[in-house]
């Protein structure tokens, strides 16, 4: 009797308790990491880099794999989806079509760097983007070259010629949606392997990968190491250490996915818009919105959460909150308020001062 009167004393309490703090017990979201792609990098008849009979697309899917299992070991709630899982040839456009086509939250590429520098040593993570650096050319047409082995390369790539300099200019024009969380994970992967077993951390760096390019995710390509290099290349053959570079990649995964995962709270029901307003009807210096959500982890912009909105973003505390619309009058606000309600019931609107 006793634990019952307490149980009822509790959930009278508690949704007070909740929207004390601004959320409430039924309105919550949760976004979670459910789906990671792992690339293999190259396959069949795509060696990759070569040493002697060492080729890269053996120690790309022997990584792929260990990484793999630990992850569904770990996390059996995770879909783990490998772009291939055996020795096969699969084209590059199609491994981010994979990826795209499941909904993968992330996109994990391994590959092993070459250079015709044997001294050169260490490991590497990229992210799409534009770099000034003449290296993360070369890198770059190296890994891009295979697609020549491609049947239509032409017209999946739209005319793009990986030996052509030109040709990586028009990835300045992109917009990466993504980059902020594909930097945050590529930071980890990079700071994790710091224990070994490849020396030399080279760092975070930005190039035009076309593996990356059609990504609809945060994406990254890790260049575990060079396999021109002795030493770097007997550690990346040894099974031991690929187990290790599987586990710092599955580390980085874990504080990622930690960050990740957040719990979304809509805003309480219908009770911003009904106070009393204390603003003018028309300010100055701020202007209204309407407010749709709030997270602890900043959300990309085109989040499916968002439900094809347009929106932005303001830091409140330790939170973000995301709203639609920039209305300079609150009536104007409340005009469009219906509207955004069919898609968030729960939505209100919210004074933001610039
Ligand atoms: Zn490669």
């Amino acid at each position: 009797m006793k634990r019952i009167i307490t149980i009822l004393l509790l959930s009278s309490i508690l949704p007070t308790l909740l929207s004390g703090l601004g959320l409430s017990a039924q309105s919550k979201q949760v976004v979670e990491l459910r789906t990671v792609v792992i690339d293999a990098g190259h396959g069949g008849h795509d060696p990759g880099a070569i040493n002697g009979k060492i080729y890269e697309k053996n120690i790309t899917l022997s990584v792929a794999k260990r990484l793999g299992e630990m992850i569904k070991s770990h996390y059996p709630e995770v879909r783990v989806i490998y772009t291939r899982s055996d020795d096969r040839f699969v084209e590059l456009y199609r491994r981010a079509e994979i990826a795209n086509k499941n909904n993968a939250d992330l996109f994990i590429s391994l590959h092993v760097n070459s250079a015709a520098d044997r001294s050169a040593r260490g490991h590497e993570t990229f992210v799409m983007g534009q770099d000034k650096n003449s290296d993360n050319l070369e890198i770059c047409q190296l890994e891009n070259s295979v697609i020549v082995l491609e049947d239509d390369y032409t017209s999946n790539y739209q005319g793009f010629d990986p030996g052509n300099p030109e040709s990586y200019i028009i990835f300045s024009l992109l917009q990466n949606a993504h980059l902020e969380q594909s930097l945050d994970f590529a930071t980890l992967v990079q700071d994790r392997a710091d224990s070994g077993p490849v020396a030399n951390n080279r760092g975070v760096k930005q190039a035009n990968f076309l593996v990356l390019w059609k990504c609809t995710m945060p994406a990254v390509l890790i260049e575990m190491g060079f396999i021109s290099n002795s030493n770097d290349m007997r550690t990346l053959t040894d099974k031991n250490s690929q187990q290790r570079i599987a586990s710092n990649i599955f580390k980085a995964f874990q504080a990622y996915k930690k960050s990740y995962d957040t719990d979304i709270y809509l805003p309480p029901s219908g009770e911003e818009e009904q106070k009393p307003s204390s603003a003018p009807a028309s300010s100055g210096n701020g202007h209204f919105g309407i407010q749709i959500m709030a997270s602890s982890y900043l959300l990309p912009a085109d989040a499916k959460e968002f439900k094809g909105w347009r929106c932005r973003h303001v830091k409140s505390g330790r939170n973000y909150k995301y709203y639609v619309g920039d209305y300079r009058t609150r009536d104007e606000a409340l005009k469009a308020l219906p509207k955004v309600r069919n898609s968030f019931p729960e939505a209100f609107i919210i004074r933001v001062d610039q």
